[in-house]
């Protein structure tokens, strides 16, 4: 099991202006499983994956991480969180990017670029290395960010609405790439969509209608 949310709400403010934007919500994510969390705009897709990743604490009811015992926020070898607009450092190149995160975790210098090499090479992008963020089109960031996921071969990849500002053709490439970073690590993968065709594609589909789980739905 990597993450367990019992009865999980997340308000934000408070008094008259409380905002519910998630509610009540118990699930459970294990290894390999591949999630689907759909539901419209301002159901509380985003809220859900930033508990998961523990960049939020719920405000009742427990997120827990059984397989790492702390929250992998405090880890950044433990959740691999990927966001619409990839976050990668602008003054430093893709190679420096996805080694960042390695030399943070303890890995020495030489190592990190060793492995980050090795996660781009992977997964065919070995001529981004050298090219700074600001050069890269929407899709080779995103590229770029699932490489440093592969590189700190993360358990649990969260990734919101990664394929959201893509056109649908390199949305599908980004999306393909991400479910083979997931198998090659034995990750499990929650990526959240209002795409419905995106949803087609996962073990599991999680429904969120206005902060609550309404449905969950396993495919064969
Ligand atoms: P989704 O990702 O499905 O669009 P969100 O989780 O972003 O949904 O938002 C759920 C609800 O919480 C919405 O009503 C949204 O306006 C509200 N919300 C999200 N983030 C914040 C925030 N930082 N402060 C106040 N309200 C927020
Ligand atoms: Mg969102």
């Amino acid at each position: 099991m990597l993450v367990s949310l019992d009865r999980v709400s997340l308000d934000y403010g408070s008094g008259t202006r409380t905002v519910h934007a998630v509610t009540d919500v118990t699930a459970r994510v294990s290894r390999g499983a591949t999630i689907a969390v759909t539901g419209p705009s301002g159901s509380g897709k985003s809220s859900l994956l930033h508990l998961m990743a523990g960049l939020e604490a719920p405000t009742s009811g427990t997120v827990s991480w059984p397989a790492f015992g702390i929250s992998p926020h405090a880890d950044p070898a433990r959740a691999g969180v990927v966001f619409q607009a990839p976050s990668l450092v602008p003054t430093l190149d893709v190679i420096e990017n996805i080694a960042l995160p390695l030399v943070v975790a303890g890995a020495t210098d030489a190592d990190a670029r060793d492995r980050s090499r090795e996660a781009l090479s992977l997964l065919d992008l070995a001529w981004l290395g050298d090219q700074l963020p600001d050069t890269l089109s929407g899709g080779q960031a995103q590229r770029a960010a699932l490489a440093r996921i592969l590189a700190l071969r993360a358990p649990l990849l969260l990734a919101d609405e990664p394929t959201g500002q893509l056109d649908s053709e390199t949305g599908a490439a980004v999306l393909d790439l991400m479910f083979r970073v997931a198998h090659e690590i034995g990750a499990a993968l929650v990526v959240s969509t209002h795409d419905r065709s995106v949803a087609g594609r996962f073990d599991m589909e999680w429904t969120m209608t206005a902060g609550k789980l309404e449905d969950s739905v396993a495919r064969g």
